[in-house]
């Protein structure tokens, strides 16, 4: 038979960033989502039992793990927001974002003045944020996708693009922002200094440090000049703005 579940659930929680916040908890007694906002837990599970072989072995395990939790003393907060997220893996196809190769060009030179360079755009009227995993993530290199709030904690986490242009989910990436967060991503990718001018229109912000632009050069850029300096990028031409037809 397979390993114990508990050893399982302990190494995988052991990649998370935070671990001890998966030492279980007693669950509140009855804690019902709010009809229509999540699935109920229970229906991932049944996703999760009913589609283990469609899992990547990695996931099976993990998701072995958290059936055997929920049958038994019941999940954590963090087991089940995993136990959803699995789920989702299940239902959710590959979307193919595009072609990346500019849009990485243009991180990985950053990175040899930045230590974790972001770029900022605007997914329908949330503000999101792209930033390259980093040596030490479960993706090293991957395009991950989160809220642009400041600060390196409860950052929504929305997905992730591979190198070769496949976006993934998030666990924390509404239904109703998915169309508008794949929208936003192709066209980054397709043009990111297009989309960097948008945002900057749009927000009079700096598309990569977030100050507010203090000129027409910098408001026409999407960015400032000492960004511009160490994104490698062009400053001081007022341009024409075109759109996409
Ligand atoms: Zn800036």
């Amino acid at each position: 038979m397979r390993p114990a579940p508990q050893s399982f659930s302990l190494s995988l929680f052991a990649d998370n960033p935070s671990p001890r916040a998966t030492q279980a908890q007693p669950s509140p007694p009855t804690a019902p989502a709010p009809p229509g906002v999540e699935a109920p837990l229970s229906a991932a599970l049944t996703a999760l039992r009913s589609g283990l072989d469609k899992l990547a072995p990695s996931d099976r395990d993990f998701a072995q793990s958290l059936l055997a939790s929920a049958s038994g003393r019941g999940l954590s907060e963090k087991q089940t927001a995993w136990a959803h997220r699995l789920a989702r893996k299940l239902t959710s196809k590959p979307v193919v974002i595009g072609e990346m190769a500019g849009l990485i060009a243009l991180l990985d030179r950053a990175q040899t003045n930045l230590k974790r360079p972001r770029l900022l755009s605007r997914a329908g009227s949330v503000d999101i944020r792209i930033t390259i995993a980093g040596p030490a993530s479960r993706t090293p290199g991957a395009l991950m996708v989160t809220d642009a709030k400041a600060g390196d904690i409860g950052r929504a986490f929305y997905g992730r693009i591979s190198r070769d242009g496949v976006f993934e989910a998030g666990k924390d990436l509404d239904p109703d922002l998915e169309p508008f967060l794949l929208n936003a991503l192709r066209s980054i990718a397709t043009d990111p200094q297009g989309a960097a001018m948008r945002f900057g229109r749009v927000t009079g912000a700096c598309c990569f440090c977030a100050l507010p632009l203090q000129n027409a050069a910098s408001v026409s850029a999407g960015y400032g000049p000492i960004c511009a300096e160490k994104w490698g990028l062009p400053w001081g031409e007022v341009r024409e703005y075109h759109t996409h037809a």
